[in-house]
């Protein structure tokens, strides 16, 4: 069968060799005979899988000691939840910078114990720049941010540092770059962006966090429970986590994030240059604020629409139709995508104009 080169922008593409060692999981695990989803999840075999898998995600990260790393359940949208429920302080208001509607999202959930106070957004524009330049004011316990904005394409090149803890959804571009934990508090992600399959969530969290929180916090929604507990305080998503672990083997192998970051930007600089060259296509992100995950972009003649749409399936190019509140096309370029792949859609962009040209 011809290989598809699929942009989907979540669940992402994971690499083969790990769909191939996750699909025999499900038949014979560790040579047990038995499956990786019938045994105990408090077996010596798993509880193995899940702290190879914490530790993994420390090396990679370069985690200081003072950090723990769980991976939990909901996904990132349970995540905006946990997030207000453990930062709450002594004025009971998160910070947000409202980048998307994910991170919209984030802040409506704050209001559930507290409140959210908009910092500056986007919006006005459909999300298709970072603001900059803001003032926090001093009446906020924490700062939230999104990382990379997967629906509009745009990403946070420089965090920001200071006093205010930070916290941020990085589901779309965590193992993307390198990054320096140390300027946050705590991060989550879901996993099925750039790490694994949905189900787990990866959550990175500062201890001196935990056990301040100024509002009563529901058992599961308390990363105590599950720091106290080694992110086995009930049954984790055994599936999930065994082929996240795979995937972050796999990422250590190739170099880690080193590697990665240096990958990612080849990829991105031959869609963006295209995209740039090329006079039927626009970008629609701020070019400053550029995803190296997600690139969208529009055709400038929206007669050459079912063309271009034919070549792309004709190159088995599939998952490029971008979100319904932007429109036109979204390459999602997560670490596992080949250069190859970006290539072929290099390559049906330049045909297209040839022909129109
Ligand atoms: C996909 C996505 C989410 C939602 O994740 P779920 O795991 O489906 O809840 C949240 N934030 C960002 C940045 C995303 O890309």
């Amino acid at each position: 069968m011809a290989k598809v080169h699929n942009y989907s922008a979540g669940p992402c593409i994971l690499p083969k060799e790990v769909f191939q060692k996750a699909a025999k999981s499900i038949e014979n695990f560790n040579d047990l005979n038995l499956s990786l989803i019938e045994i105990s999840h408090r077996s010596k075999d798993f509880v193995d899988v899940m702290e190879e898998a914490r530790s993994l995600v420390k090396e990679i990260l370069n985690i200081p000691e003072n950090y723990d790393v769980l991976f939990l359940q909901g996904g990132a949208s349970l995540g905006f939840l946990t997030a207000a429920y453990n930062m709450m302080r002594s004025h009971k208001r998160g910070g947000y910078l409202v980048t998307g509607s994910w991170a919209k999202k984030a802040a409506k959930e704050a209001n559930f114990m507290g409140e959210s106070k908009i910092i500056a957004s986007s919006e006005d524009t459909n999300f298709n720049y970072i603001p900059k330049g803001y003032d926090l004011g001093d009446d906020i316990d924490y700062f939230h941010v999104t990382s990379n904005n997967t629906i509009f394409g745009t990403q946070i090149k420089e965090f920001y540092k200071g006093e205010i803890p930070l916290v941020c959804d990085m589901s779309s571009d965590i193992f993307s770059r390198k990054i320096n934990i140390d300027d946050f508090d705590l991060i989550y992600a879901g996993a099925q962006k750039n790490m694994g399959p949905a189900g787990t969530t990866l959550y990175i969290l500062k201890k001196d966090i935990l056990g301040n929180s100024t509002v009563p916090i529901p058992t599961m929604l308390n990363l105590k429970t599950h720091t106290e507990k080694d992110s086995m305080f009930n049954t984790p998503p055994v599936f999930a986590v065994y082929t996240s672990m795979l995937t972050l083997q796999w990422l250590k192998g190739i170099g880690g994030l080193d590697a990665i970051e240096k990958i990612n930007m080849e990829k991105s600089n031959l869609i963006y240059n295209e995209i740039d060259r090329n006079p039927l296509f626009s970008g629609t992100a701020n070019v400053e604020d550029r995803s190296n995950m997600n690139a969208t972009f529009t055709l400038n003649d929206h007669n050459l629409s079912n063309e271009f749409e034919q070549m792309l399936n004709d190159a088995n190019v599939s998952g490029l139709k971008g979100h319904r509140s932007v429109g036109g096309y979204r390459a999602s370029m997560y670490n596992a995508m080949p250069k190859e792949s970006v290539e072929v859609l290099v390559d049906v962009m330049k045909e297209l104009t040839t022909k129109k040209g």
